[in-house]
Protein backbone atom coordinates (compact mmCIF):
# COMPACT_ATOMS: atom_id res chain seq x y z
CA UNK A 1 0.00 0.00 0.00
CA UNK A 2 1.42 3.28 -0.63
CA UNK A 3 1.56 5.93 1.96
CA UNK A 4 -0.99 9.02 1.31
CA UNK A 5 -0.19 12.46 2.17
CA UNK A 6 -3.53 13.59 4.37
CA UNK A 7 -3.10 17.16 3.47
CA UNK A 8 -4.97 18.67 0.33
CA UNK A 9 -4.64 22.51 -0.83
CA UNK A 10 -6.15 22.54 -3.86
CA UNK A 11 -10.26 21.24 -4.55
CA UNK A 12 -13.10 22.64 -6.13
CA UNK A 13 -16.91 22.71 -5.16
CA UNK A 14 -19.67 23.35 -6.81
CA UNK A 15 -19.78 27.44 -5.89
CA UNK A 16 -17.00 27.14 -8.58
CA UNK A 17 -16.95 24.20 -11.72
CA UNK A 18 -16.29 21.59 -9.15
CA UNK A 19 -19.28 18.52 -8.94
CA UNK A 20 -20.09 18.63 -4.34
CA UNK A 21 -21.05 21.07 -2.53
CA UNK A 22 -18.65 22.46 -0.02
CA UNK A 23 -20.42 20.30 2.62
CA UNK A 24 -20.42 17.38 0.72
CA UNK A 25 -16.40 17.83 -0.33
CA UNK A 26 -15.19 18.54 3.20
CA UNK A 27 -17.47 15.22 3.78
CA UNK A 28 -15.69 13.34 1.28
CA UNK A 29 -12.36 14.52 2.07
CA UNK A 30 -12.76 13.51 5.73
CA UNK A 31 -14.09 9.91 4.57
CA UNK A 32 -11.12 9.78 2.25
CA UNK A 33 -8.54 10.27 5.31
CA UNK A 34 -8.07 13.82 4.72
CA UNK A 35 -6.75 15.47 7.99
CA UNK A 36 -6.12 19.29 6.19
CA UNK A 37 -8.17 20.71 3.68
CA UNK A 38 -8.15 23.92 1.57
CA UNK A 39 -11.39 24.95 -0.81
CA UNK A 40 -9.98 26.71 -3.43
CA UNK A 41 -12.70 27.52 -5.70
CA UNK A 42 -12.14 29.47 -9.20
CA UNK A 43 -12.36 33.53 -8.09
CA UNK A 44 -14.89 33.32 -5.25
CA UNK A 45 -14.80 32.87 -1.56
CA UNK A 46 -18.69 31.83 -1.32
CA UNK A 47 -17.98 28.30 -0.38
CA UNK A 48 -15.88 28.62 2.49
CA UNK A 49 -17.48 29.33 5.25
CA UNK A 50 -20.02 26.53 5.08
CA UNK A 51 -16.68 24.45 4.36
CA UNK A 52 -15.35 25.82 7.15
CA UNK A 53 -18.32 25.05 9.68
CA UNK A 54 -18.43 21.15 8.09
CA UNK A 55 -14.71 21.16 8.43
CA UNK A 56 -14.98 21.89 12.32
CA UNK A 57 -17.35 19.35 12.81
CA UNK A 58 -15.63 16.66 11.03
CA UNK A 59 -12.35 17.62 13.06
CA UNK A 60 -10.25 18.69 9.95
CA UNK A 61 -7.54 21.52 9.87
CA UNK A 62 -9.58 23.72 7.34
CA UNK A 63 -7.31 26.65 4.85
CA UNK A 64 -9.64 28.72 3.67
CA UNK A 65 -8.69 29.37 0.19
CA UNK A 66 -9.48 30.53 -3.46
CA UNK A 67 -7.81 30.15 -6.84
CA UNK A 68 -7.44 33.14 -9.08
CA UNK A 69 -7.03 33.68 -12.80
CA UNK A 70 -4.56 35.86 -13.76
CA UNK A 71 -3.42 37.49 -16.86
CA UNK A 72 1.07 36.92 -17.68
CA UNK A 73 2.73 37.20 -20.99
CA UNK A 74 -0.76 36.66 -22.91
CA UNK A 75 -1.12 33.61 -20.86
CA UNK A 76 -3.63 32.57 -18.27
CA UNK A 77 -2.10 31.72 -15.34
CA UNK A 78 -3.81 30.20 -12.07
CA UNK A 79 -2.49 31.50 -8.24
CA UNK A 80 -3.68 29.84 -5.07
CA UNK A 81 -4.13 31.57 -2.09
CA UNK A 82 -4.01 29.73 1.06
CA UNK A 83 -5.20 30.91 4.42
CA UNK A 84 -6.39 33.68 3.33
CA UNK A 85 -8.90 35.96 5.07
CA UNK A 86 -12.20 35.28 3.19
CA UNK A 87 -14.45 38.23 4.55
CA UNK A 88 -11.31 40.75 3.98
CA UNK A 89 -13.58 43.31 1.44
CA UNK A 90 -10.93 43.60 -1.10
CA UNK A 91 -11.14 39.58 -1.85
CA UNK A 92 -14.91 40.15 -1.77
CA UNK A 93 -14.64 42.95 -4.39
CA UNK A 94 -11.90 41.63 -6.39
CA UNK A 95 -14.16 38.58 -7.23
CA UNK A 96 -17.63 40.87 -7.63
CA UNK A 97 -14.94 41.86 -10.55
CA UNK A 98 -14.27 38.33 -11.62
CA UNK A 99 -17.52 37.27 -11.41
CA UNK A 100 -18.48 39.87 -13.82
CA UNK A 101 -15.61 39.18 -15.85
CA UNK A 102 -16.97 35.79 -16.19
CA UNK A 103 -20.47 36.89 -17.08
CA UNK A 104 -19.02 38.87 -20.15
CA UNK A 105 -16.55 35.77 -21.38
CA UNK A 106 -19.25 33.50 -20.94
CA UNK A 107 -21.61 35.61 -23.37
CA UNK A 108 -18.69 36.18 -26.22
CA UNK A 109 -18.26 32.81 -26.00
CA UNK A 110 -21.76 31.85 -26.30
CA UNK A 111 -21.96 34.25 -29.14
CA UNK A 112 -19.21 32.87 -30.95
CA UNK A 113 -20.24 29.12 -30.63
CA UNK A 114 -23.71 29.86 -31.80
CA UNK A 115 -21.50 31.55 -35.22
CA UNK A 116 -20.95 27.74 -35.92
CA UNK A 117 -24.48 26.60 -35.09
CA UNK A 118 -24.05 25.80 -31.61
CA UNK A 119 -26.98 27.50 -29.59
CA UNK A 120 -28.30 28.40 -26.23
CA UNK A 121 -24.57 27.77 -24.66
CA UNK A 122 -25.54 30.46 -22.20
CA UNK A 123 -28.44 30.02 -20.57
CA UNK A 124 -27.44 25.89 -20.15
CA UNK A 125 -24.11 27.32 -18.26
CA UNK A 126 -26.16 29.95 -16.62
CA UNK A 127 -28.00 27.04 -14.84
CA UNK A 128 -24.85 24.50 -14.53
CA UNK A 129 -22.95 27.63 -12.58
CA UNK A 130 -25.22 27.45 -8.89
CA UNK A 131 -23.12 30.66 -7.96
CA UNK A 132 -22.83 32.25 -11.60
CA UNK A 133 -19.28 31.51 -11.61
CA UNK A 134 -19.33 30.14 -15.31
CA UNK A 135 -16.67 28.81 -16.31
CA UNK A 136 -14.60 27.00 -19.29
CA UNK A 137 -15.63 23.55 -17.42
CA UNK A 138 -19.23 24.43 -17.65
CA UNK A 139 -19.43 24.90 -21.38
CA UNK A 140 -17.88 21.67 -21.81
CA UNK A 141 -20.40 19.89 -19.83
CA UNK A 142 -22.68 21.65 -22.22
CA UNK A 143 -20.55 20.36 -25.24
CA UNK A 144 -20.35 16.93 -23.81
CA UNK A 145 -24.32 16.94 -22.76
CA UNK A 146 -25.44 17.97 -25.91
CA UNK A 147 -23.15 15.57 -28.11
CA UNK A 148 -20.93 18.20 -29.66
CA UNK A 149 -17.79 16.40 -28.05
CA UNK A 150 -17.65 13.40 -26.41
CA UNK A 151 -15.05 14.56 -23.42
CA UNK A 152 -13.53 17.19 -21.35
CA UNK A 153 -9.88 15.81 -24.02
CA UNK A 154 -12.25 16.69 -26.74
CA UNK A 155 -13.68 19.65 -26.03
CA UNK A 156 -10.53 21.08 -25.06
CA UNK A 157 -9.00 20.22 -28.18
CA UNK A 158 -11.74 20.99 -30.56
CA UNK A 159 -13.69 24.10 -28.71
CA UNK A 160 -13.15 26.96 -26.39
CA UNK A 161 -9.32 27.08 -27.37
CA UNK A 162 -7.40 29.33 -29.18
CA UNK A 163 -8.32 29.00 -33.35
CA UNK A 164 -11.39 26.71 -32.33
CA UNK A 165 -14.89 27.62 -32.32
CA UNK A 166 -15.94 29.06 -28.89
CA UNK A 167 -12.53 30.96 -27.95
CA UNK A 168 -12.14 34.04 -26.29
CA UNK A 169 -9.10 36.04 -25.27
CA UNK A 170 -9.26 36.50 -21.29
CA UNK A 171 -8.64 39.40 -19.50
CA UNK A 172 -7.80 38.45 -15.82
CA UNK A 173 -6.02 40.72 -13.55
CA UNK A 174 -2.50 40.59 -14.19
CA UNK A 175 -0.11 38.43 -11.97
CA UNK A 176 1.34 41.23 -9.90
CA UNK A 177 -2.64 43.02 -8.70
CA UNK A 178 -3.31 39.17 -7.42
CA UNK A 179 0.05 38.45 -5.52
CA UNK A 180 -0.17 41.25 -3.89
CA UNK A 181 -3.67 40.59 -2.94
CA UNK A 182 -3.35 37.66 -1.87
CA UNK A 183 -0.15 38.56 0.38
CA UNK A 184 -2.26 42.11 1.58
CA UNK A 185 -5.28 39.73 2.89
CA UNK A 186 -3.15 37.43 5.09
CA UNK A 187 -2.45 34.77 2.58
CA UNK A 188 0.11 32.67 0.84
CA UNK A 189 0.45 33.26 -3.19
CA UNK A 190 1.12 29.70 -4.86
CA UNK A 191 1.59 29.13 -8.27
CA UNK A 192 -1.12 26.53 -9.31
CA UNK A 193 -0.07 23.30 -11.54
CA UNK A 194 3.01 24.75 -12.92
CA UNK A 195 3.52 22.10 -16.05
CA UNK A 196 -0.09 22.17 -16.93
CA UNK A 197 0.63 26.05 -18.88
CA UNK A 198 1.58 25.39 -22.79
CA UNK A 199 4.89 27.66 -22.42
CA UNK A 200 8.39 26.79 -22.74
CA UNK A 201 10.70 26.26 -19.98
CA UNK A 202 12.55 29.06 -20.80
CA UNK A 203 8.83 31.01 -20.19
CA UNK A 204 8.04 28.57 -17.40
CA UNK A 205 11.22 30.41 -15.36
CA UNK A 206 10.35 33.32 -16.25
CA UNK A 207 6.96 33.53 -14.96
CA UNK A 208 8.26 31.84 -11.69
CA UNK A 209 11.00 34.38 -11.42
CA UNK A 210 8.63 37.20 -11.32
CA UNK A 211 6.50 35.21 -9.45
CA UNK A 212 8.85 35.31 -6.30
CA UNK A 213 10.02 38.96 -6.70
CA UNK A 214 6.45 40.48 -6.77
CA UNK A 215 6.19 38.43 -3.35
CA UNK A 216 4.67 34.67 -4.22
CA UNK A 217 5.77 31.92 -1.87
CA UNK A 218 5.04 28.70 -3.10
CA UNK A 219 4.95 26.25 -5.94
CA UNK A 220 2.45 23.43 -6.00
CA UNK A 221 4.97 20.19 -6.25
CA UNK A 222 2.41 17.72 -6.02
CA UNK A 223 -0.85 18.30 -8.21
CA UNK A 224 -3.08 16.27 -9.97
CA UNK A 225 -1.02 14.44 -12.60
CA UNK A 226 1.85 12.95 -10.28
CA UNK A 227 4.87 11.22 -12.06
CA UNK A 228 7.92 11.20 -10.17
CA UNK A 229 9.59 13.07 -13.53
CA UNK A 230 7.63 15.88 -12.88
CA UNK A 231 7.71 16.60 -9.09
CA UNK A 232 11.21 16.11 -9.62
CA UNK A 233 11.94 18.71 -11.96
CA UNK A 234 9.04 21.02 -9.69
CA UNK A 235 11.32 20.29 -6.94
CA UNK A 236 14.05 21.29 -8.57
CA UNK A 237 12.30 24.55 -9.72
CA UNK A 238 11.10 25.24 -5.66
CA UNK A 239 14.54 24.92 -4.40
CA UNK A 240 16.20 26.95 -6.95
CA UNK A 241 13.81 29.73 -6.45
CA UNK A 242 13.58 29.15 -2.47
CA UNK A 243 9.27 28.46 -3.11
CA UNK A 244 7.36 26.71 -0.36
CA UNK A 245 6.22 23.63 -1.31
CA UNK A 246 2.58 22.91 -1.83
CA UNK A 247 0.11 19.68 -2.84
CA UNK A 248 -3.23 19.57 -3.97
CA UNK A 249 -5.32 17.19 -6.33
CA UNK A 250 -6.95 19.88 -7.97
CA UNK A 251 -10.35 17.52 -7.63
CA UNK A 252 -13.45 18.75 -9.40
CA UNK A 253 -15.53 15.64 -9.37
CA UNK A 254 -15.14 11.43 -9.27
CA UNK A 255 -15.60 10.92 -12.96
CA UNK A 256 -11.57 11.66 -13.47
CA UNK A 257 -9.63 9.06 -12.25
CA UNK A 258 -6.15 10.82 -11.49
CA UNK A 259 -7.92 13.50 -9.20
CA UNK A 260 -9.54 11.24 -6.08
CA UNK A 261 -9.19 12.97 -2.85
CA UNK A 262 -6.89 11.22 -0.19
CA UNK A 263 -4.75 9.74 -2.69
CA UNK A 264 -1.81 12.25 -2.98
CA UNK A 265 1.88 11.48 -2.97
CA UNK A 266 3.63 12.69 0.08
CA UNK A 267 5.55 15.88 -0.75
CA UNK A 268 9.45 15.11 -0.61
CA UNK A 269 10.80 15.54 2.63
CA UNK A 270 13.66 18.25 1.27
CA UNK A 271 11.49 20.70 0.65
CA UNK A 272 9.70 23.38 3.20
CA UNK A 273 5.95 22.52 3.46
CA UNK A 274 3.86 25.68 2.22
CA UNK A 275 1.61 25.33 5.85
CA UNK A 276 5.05 26.12 7.38
CA UNK A 277 4.13 29.59 6.77
CA UNK A 278 1.67 30.60 8.01
CA UNK A 279 1.88 28.27 11.36
CA UNK A 280 4.96 30.85 11.83
CA UNK A 281 2.59 33.38 12.17
CA UNK A 282 0.28 31.82 14.80
P1 LIG B 1 -11.80 28.95 -17.03
O1 LIG B 1 -11.20 29.33 -15.70
O2 LIG B 1 -13.22 29.41 -17.16
O3 LIG B 1 -10.96 29.31 -18.20
O4 LIG B 1 -11.95 27.37 -17.02
C1 LIG B 1 -10.85 26.59 -16.78
C2 LIG B 1 -11.33 25.25 -16.24
O5 LIG B 1 -11.64 24.39 -17.32
C3 LIG B 1 -10.21 24.54 -15.48
O6 LIG B 1 -10.22 24.91 -14.13
C4 LIG B 1 -10.59 23.12 -15.63
O7 LIG B 1 -11.60 22.80 -14.70
C5 LIG B 1 -11.18 23.08 -17.03
N1 LIG B 1 -10.15 22.70 -18.03
C6 LIG B 1 -9.32 23.52 -18.69
N2 LIG B 1 -8.53 22.82 -19.56
C7 LIG B 1 -8.90 21.52 -19.44
C8 LIG B 1 -8.50 20.31 -20.06
N3 LIG B 1 -7.54 20.28 -20.99
N4 LIG B 1 -9.11 19.17 -19.68
C9 LIG B 1 -10.08 19.18 -18.74
N5 LIG B 1 -10.51 20.29 -18.13
C10 LIG B 1 -9.94 21.45 -18.47
MN1 LIG C 1 -11.73 24.15 -12.83
MN1 LIG D 1 -6.27 25.70 -12.30
MN1 LIG E 1 -8.09 24.18 -9.73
Amino acid sequence: MPSYSKIDLHTHSNKSDGELSPYDLVTKASNNGIQMLALTDHDTVSGLSDAKKTAVKKNINFINGIELSTQWDNKTIHIVGLNIEPENALIIKACEKLKVLRKQRAKKISRKLSKVGITGAYEYTKKLAVNGNITRFHFAQFLIENKYAKNQTAVFKNYLVKGKPGYVSANWPNLIETINLINTIGGVAVIAHPLRYKITPTKLHKLIDEFKRCGGKAIEVITSHNISKEITTVSSYAKKYNLAASIGSDFHNESVSWNRLGELPLLPESLIPVWKLWNKNN
